[in-house]
């Protein structure tokens, strides 16, 4: 069935650059999609069943990489534009990857410690017969993390009784992870605002300046926020699942992980005023950090958007139409495949140490990082003043230059 949101992505780079429809046709759907059926008994005695995917969207320029995620509202359709995305992803920032990306419906917060442990364990089991180190790695997404990659591995061990580790990444450094891994998508966002800031693009002489506002604070929000406040930025505004909190003189984000570390909403942290989610989208601020779930500025709350930079680290964390509109405003968005990459480059980086038992220093890994997000900034900077198209449409012109040169070869 085709997929309207990459299709619309695909048509928009046909109508405004000189990638034709023969180059991208092959783009439009994925190679293979898989919908696996998980029945497990839970720890209360109960059994359920629970519907699962992995999309494996194309794999010319290497293995498909791209990771799992778990929540109630996962479809196969999701699935697979995420898997899409990682394609467009891998090659922006030049890791010898494809795309791919997997799925679990459940919610989570509904099963205790051990029931997402046999669920894990469950869900590797039926992934083992797909995945593998030269086939396709998963990794964690949304409500995914360290130990959830661990179950993963163990169930593909098992299955083959093989010792694997570069069937996943995103493990624990006790576990063959990588330094460096688990603050990566933070870290990259972080360069891509920096270089931005450094080039005067964000209206702003100094990082002090400089407000910005981030929606999420999961994996990638955390993080980011965690080098904005160190690097001197003013993080004015954070939200959870459960609500937001605003400062305008800067939040103190250390204090705020702690807060939010021993189990409470960011929005019940006594350095700021508590607000809801569409207040938090509309304080004005010349930097908006989309970093939740996807879907989050939208053609209903776009215009009330008052940032000058959006920068998209959740996935597809602004609609088409949402796009659309923000253009008209002058508000520019930089676009997630190129914002929230230093997860599958970190990535990139612990499978090949994993394949070649080396061990990098955290620093190695930061400054390799630096140059692939900071080369891929460049790339797209470069096709979006020479073409005259977004930085959306840049990014997805390297991308796919590069996916059907791959294939020509
Ligand atoms: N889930 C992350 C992403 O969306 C990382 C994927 C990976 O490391 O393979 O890019």
């Amino acid at each position: 069935m085709p997929n309207p949101h990459i299709n619309s992505r695909l048509d928009d780079l046909v109508a405004n650059t000189d990638i034709g429809e023969d180059e991208i046709a092959s783009l439009r759907e994925p190679r293979r999609r898989i919908e696996m059926t998980i029945p497990v008994g839970l720890e209360n005695g109960e059994h359920a069943t629970f519907r699962g995917w992995r999309v494996q969207y194309d794999d010319r320029r290497g293995p498909t990489k791209g990771g799992i995620r778990f929540h109630p509202t996962v479809s196969e359709e999701e699935v697979t534009e995420l898997a899409f995305l990682m394609t467009i992803k891998c090659a922006l920032v030049d890791i010898p990857f494809g795309g791919a990306k997997g799925g679990l419906e459940i919610d989570p917060k509904e099963y205790s410690a051990d029931d997402l442990e046999t669920l894990s364990r469950a869900f590797g089991e039926a992934l083992a017969p797909v995945i593998g180190p030269d086939r396709d790695i998963p990794a964690p997404d949304v409500n995914t993390n360290p130990e959830i990659m661990g179950f993963i591995r163990e169930s593909y061990e098992a299955h083959y009784n093989v010792s694997a580790s570069g069937v996943i990444t995103g493990k624990s450094i006790t576990n063959g992870g990588s330094a460096g891994r688990e603050t990566a998508t933070g870290r990259g966002a972080f360069f891509i605002i920096e270089a931005l800031q450094q080039e005067g693009l964000l209206g702003t002489r100094q990082a002090a300046d400089t407000s910005v506002v981030i929606q999420g604070f999961g994996n990638g929000g955390r993080h980011l926020a965690m080098f904005l406040y160190k690097s001197g930025y003013a993080v004015i505004g954070v939200s959870d699942s459960r609500g937001g909190i605003h400062n305008p003189n800067g939040l103190d984000i250390p204090a705020l992980a702690d807060h939010k570390d021993s189990g409470q909403s960011v929005s019940e942290f006594s350095g700021g005023e508590a607000i809801t989610n569409d207040e938090l989208l509309a304080l004005p601020t010349s930097v908006l950090v989309p970093a939740a779930l996807g879907g989050a500025v939208t053609a209903g709350n776009a215009k009330a958007v008052n940032a000058d930079v959006i920068f998209e680290v959740a996935n597809a964390g602004v609609t088409a139409e949402a796009k659309a509109q923000l253009a008209v405003r002058g508000i520019k968005v930089i676009p997630d495949v190129l914002v929230n990459a230093g997860g599958v480059v970190a990535s990139y980086f612990e499978w090949y140490q994993n394949m070649h038992d080396e061990t990098w220093k955290e620093d190695d890994v930061d400054e390799k990082l630096r140059n692939h997000q900071i080369t891929a900034w460049q790339a797209v900077q470069k096709e979006a003043e020479e073409k005259n198209i977004s930085y959306r449409q840049a990014a997805y012109y390297v991308a796919v230059r590069r996916i059907t040169d791959a294939s020509e070869k």
